[in-house]
């Protein structure tokens, strides 16, 4: 019943549609947006996916400032409460001679979250300006963007087992600081951001006929949500 699609060649090109629900493919007109097996709504691309990763990366970029600035750690130490940023924490580590966990500590939580937040707002631009970039280059960098999002958890999870093993409430205890919680805004910002990017944007970037505003408005228009 539904046409072969073929490989090379967006859907929207060759008047598919795919359900996010059920993951069947069916051809489209403009009044039949609805999944033929399902009966799903179908947004030919995610739904206002642009908008929604500019909205987190802005959340992310306005967390990250509070927290590297903030501390993200308080070590109780006779009845002395030391803070500690990000930064300052990876000095401690330098000093204490754990040069190997200080630079982990340095890429998960400095390096990786700076560099999803850049890579991402280049590939949202290059989409919107319609760089004709190379989109298997676009789609590298992403699918990396994408893959090292679950590694920022890291530094997170590695404060919470200080906090659980030193918390003991009598010589030595840890507490999180305010960062700790801007920290993890700004990963799961960041994580939602590479989720709501459609990638297949990216592939309709190169097509001058179909601007990517115009087939998400209409996708808007169609469902009066
Ligand atoms: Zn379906």
């Amino acid at each position: 019943m539904t046409k072969e699609a073929i490989a090379g060649q967006t859907g929207i090109q060759q008047s598919l549609q795919v359900c996010a629900i059920c993951g069947n493919y069916s051809a489209f007109s403009s009044e039949q947006l609805q999944c033929p097996t399902c009966g799903n709504d179908i947004y030919l691309r995610k739904h206002k996916s642009l908008q929604k990763t500019w909205a987190l990366l802005i959340t992310a970029i306005v967390f990250i400032f509070p927290a590297n600035l903030y501390p993200i750690t308080y070590l109780l130490k006779n009845n002395i409460l030391y803070p500690d940023t990000i930064f300052s924490g990876i000095i401690t580590l330098i000093e204490g001679e754990m040069l190997g966990i200080a630079i982990i500590v340095f890429i998960a939580s400095i390096l990786v979250p700076i560099f999803k937040i850049v890579a991402l707002i280049f590939i949202v631009i290059a989409v919107q300006r319609r760089w004709q970039l190379s989109a298997r280059k676009q789609l590298i960098i992403f699918s990396f963007v994408d893959w090292i999002g679950r590694w920022s958890i890291l530094d997170l999870f590695v404060i919470s087992i200080m906090v659980a093993v030193f918390d003991k409430g009598n010589l030595l205890s840890v507490y999180p600081g305010i960062a700790a919680t801007s920290f993890t805004i700004v990963v799961i910002t960041t994580l939602f951001a590479a989720y709501s990017f459609d990638t297949r944007l990216i592939w309709d970037a190169r097509q001058r006929k179909t601007p990517i505003h115009h087939q998400q408005h209409s996708q808007d228009c169609n469902h009066n949500d």
